[in-house]
């Protein structure tokens, strides 16, 4: 039989404000446990919270990013549960009236086709603590440095059909919250998490299959993989007379496999009602313009950019544009000199696959966009070749020295003296009189071809350095007089 996928996605995304959704205490992540709690986020008899306008503010941000309706009104409720990492009992967040409705985003995938995805709509919420299992012998340990971090869960339709989709449309929501500045974008510090509901139906079918939902991935790449993996099981599952129990499922990375965590039936009834501490959160039309003309460039304007004024190709374009960091980047070494198309070609290869090699984005890696410049002015300039520019950005980057720097201390100039090099050609030629004498034999169209040998022989001697259009004039003016 014939599946379809289909694929809804609710994300938490954590807005990077200073303090806490509901306190004054910090948001700072890495510190000792339990120092960025105060009394709200302890849950102490008599405390009151206190909404912060910044989250609030982030939240519309993303609302109008993605041309989304903002409520003028919206409403705080509580979602009643018991958990170690809740001590509050409920958890503060939206429900029938959140913050940002309906809209949608679309998605530019690798095969360079749009998909839009349908945005339901995105709630304001606060972020749980955490429970330590290391440690405590026999205990766990409670952290609630993480209580009250502000998130809006944003919760999609199930527009996707396919890992691809689903990875295409995550990616191109992560560059737009990171644009927009309201999230860090630190997916490995939990800063984005993705909650992916998947179910099947029959090729034609209209009706939606039974769904799964796998919490809790902070990885694009075990995005990708978790939805491969469930879409395969629930296969199985209805090709062997079995059926899709709808159930919440835990991934686990390292073994790729996926457990249930709790079906429908265990589901919790979290019994919402408004919050009576919060007032509902009302905003101005005004309020609503000013934070729209506060919007900075979207990716999708950006890739626009890209292609019509750095005259990118369309795919390195939303690659790059898709990225903030990354994007920066590539800003920073064009403002500096750089060539867009050559930095673009440096910044989607070498510089992504050494900063994944290291696991480090753009805005970590220990080779700047002054040196990218640097260097590819080099190499446009020919005081390097392209083989010696990638020897250069090796040593910049474990070094920590600008390429300039290390062409000069490590003698990688590229050979300019024309009788310096003429020499070596000259040797060249004389030790190889077999090639020499193939070369005379061969009809003219081969010779080209032939040249290679001598080309890899030059490069050879002078380790790399000589220019490679000044060997090719003078083998060919050399060789040819010999055919003569
Ligand atoms: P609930 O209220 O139980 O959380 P929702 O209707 O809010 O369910 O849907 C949660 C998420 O699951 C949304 O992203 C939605 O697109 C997705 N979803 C709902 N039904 C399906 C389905 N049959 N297959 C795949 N995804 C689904
Ligand atoms: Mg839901």
């Amino acid at each position: 039989m014939n599946w379809q996928t289909v694929i809804g996605l609710e994300i938490h995304v954590q807005l990077s404000t200073n303090t806490k959704i509901f306190s004054g205490a910090s948001t700072q992540v890495g510190e000792a446990a339990n120092v960025n709690a105060s009394a709200i986020d302890l849950a102490l008899p008599g405390t009151l919270p206190l909404l912060n306008k910044e989250a609030v503010d982030k939240a519309i941000k993303f609302g109008l990013a993605i041309g989304a309706e903002v409520n003028p009104v919206s409403v705080f409720e509580r979602k009643n549960y018991f958990y170690p990492d809740l001590p509050k009992g409920y958890q503060t967040t939206q429900l029938d009236q959140p913050i940002v409705g309906a809209g949608s985003i679309d998605v530019t995938l690798p095969n360079g086709s749009v998909k839009t995805v349908r945005i339901h709509h995105a709630h304001l919420e606060e972020d749980a603590g955490k429970s330590v299992h290391e440690g405590f012998g026999d205990c766990s340990g409670i952290d609630l440095n993480r209580a009250g971090t502000p998130l809006i869960e944003i919760v999609t339709e199930p527009d996707m059909r396919n890992a691809d989709e689903a990875v295409a449309f995550a990616k191109a929501l992560h560059g737009i919250v990171t644009s927009i500045g309201i999230c860090d974008g630190d997916m490995s510090q939990g800063s984005m998490r993705f909650d992916v509901n998947i179910s099947i139906r029959p090729m034609g079918e209209d009706k939606l299959g039974t769904r799964t939902e796998t919490k809790n991935l902070n990885s694009f790449r075990f995005m990708e993989r978790a939805i491969e993996l469930e879409v395969d099981r629930q296969i199985d599952l209805l090709e062997t007379g079995g059926e899709v129990t709808q159930e919440t499922r835990l991934y686990n990375a390292d073994q790729h496999r996926s457990r249930a965590m709790r079906s429908k039936e265990e589901a919790n009834d979290y019994r919402y009602f408004p919050c009576p501490d919060l007032l509902p959160v009302v905003v101005s039309h005004e309020h609503i313009e000013e934070l729209r003309k506060s919007l900075p460039e979207l990716p999708a304007a950006r890739a626009e950019r890209y292609q019509s004024d750095l005259g990118l190709p369309s795919k390195i374009a939303i690659q790059i544009a898709d990225d903030t960091a990354a994007s920066q980047y590539l800003d920073a070494s064009v403002s500096k000199g750089a060539d867009a198309k050559l930095a673009a070609n440096w910044i989607t290869g070498e510089i992504t696959s050494r900063a994944n090699n290291e696991d480090l984005s753009f805005s970590e890696i220990p080779f700047s966009a002054d040196w990218l410049a640097e260097l590819l002015t080099a190499l446009k300039n020919g005081v390097v070749s392209s083989k010696i520019a990638k020897e250069v950005f090796e040593y910049s980057w474990q070094d920590n020295q600008s390429p300039n720097k290390v062409i000069e201390s490590r003698g990688l100039k590229q050979m300019s003296d024309s009788g310096e090099l003429e020499a070596i050609v000259d040797d060249v030629i004389a030790n190889a009189e077999q090639q020499v004498a193939n070369y005379i034999k061969a009809p003219a169209e081969k010779r080209g071809k032939m040249m290679g040998f001598f080309v890899g022989q030059i490069m050879k001697a002078t380790q790399g350095k000589a220019n490679p259009k000044q060997i090719n004039q003078l083998l060919a003016q050399k060789l040819n007089a010999l055919c003569e």
